[in-house]
């Protein structure tokens, strides 16, 4: 595995929750990151906190569903540092509904930004890694790219998606030496987990401790959330990677809920 020292990285969404953890990860390893995010001040707080402890940063303003801000960004990091050697594709939300009572712009802006914003931004990244003729992509997926649950359809049908993708460019960017792979994890609390034990338990008509226990942790092998720290160390490994050996795979990170 070699290390990202003096490598540029851009992670979306990192100005919160997993994102911001693989950041810091990549920082500490010696990387250059981008903070690439809707938040722009807190985009910006991100990298006044890294930049504070000796690490190199810069915040992007990007909503990754459109094509305009999502080349403006990876524009801006080429102006600032002439290479982009990964890619960390991670901005996500959800929305849970049942199948035959979600709104279909609801649906639209899940795809939009769970698989839009994948392939967009790794177009934009991809011209300027297969001239490098190096380059190394890794997607957040989920368990949820491996399993199902109820009021979940777009998120479960987009992570799964998330591998397709991967797998493709795992084949189209060997010649040029770039490898793609996708992190799986399982429950991790962050605002995006928090917003969605309430909403569980509403929709389910079950106390938010019943989410916790007999939804969100049911299958793990001891009950725990995953942490943004166990998928960070998870990403670094796929990133640093030294050949196309580790390439078209996924990894899951979740106590054990989910096993292959
Ligand atoms: P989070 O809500 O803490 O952070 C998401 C970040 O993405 C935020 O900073 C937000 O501003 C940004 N974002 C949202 N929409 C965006 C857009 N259109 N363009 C750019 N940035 C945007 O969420 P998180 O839990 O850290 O999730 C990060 C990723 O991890 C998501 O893809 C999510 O699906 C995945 N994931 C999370 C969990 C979990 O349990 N938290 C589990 C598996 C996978």
């Amino acid at each position: 595995m070699q290390s990202l020292e003096g490598q540029v990285a851009i992670v979306t969404g990192a100005a919160s929750g997993i994102g911001r953890a693989i950041a810091k990860r990549f920082a500490e390893d010696g990387a250059i990151v981008v903070i690439a995010d809707l938040m722009l001040p807190a985009a910006q707080a991100t990298v006044a906190e890294f930049e504070a402890a000796g690490h190199r940063a810069l915040a992007v303003a990007m909503d990754v569903t459109s094509e305009e801000q999502v080349e403006a960004g990876v524009a801006a990091t080429m102006a600032a540092f002439g290479r982009i050697d990964v890619l960390v594709s991670n901005a996500g939300i959800q929305i849970v509904h049942p199948i035959d009572e979600f709104p279909f712009s609801e649906w639209k802006k899940m795809m939009a930004i769970h698989l839009d914003g994948a392939f967009l931004t790794t177009k934009a990244c991809l011209k300027h890694m297969y001239a490098a003729k190096r380059g190394s992509v890794v997607y957040i997926g989920s368990v949820h790219s491996k399993e199902a649950s109820v009021l979940k359809a777009p998120y479960v049908t987009a992570k799964h998606g998330l591998i397709g993708l991967s797998k493709t460019l795992a084949k189209e960017g060997a010649k040029y030496g770039v490898r793609s792979n996708v992190v799986c994890p399982g429950f991790v609390r962050t605002p995006l987990v928090e917003k969605q034990i309430p909403e569980q338990a509403k929709a389910l008509g079950i106390t938010e401790a019943e989410v916790i226990k007999n939804i969100m942790l049911k299958d793990t092998v001891d009950g725990e959330f995953t942490t943004v720290d166990d998928v960070a160390d998870a990403v670094l490994f796929f990133a640093g990677a030294s050949t196309n050996a580790l390439t078209g795979q996924s990894i899951i990170v979740s106590h054990g809920w989910s096993m292959e």
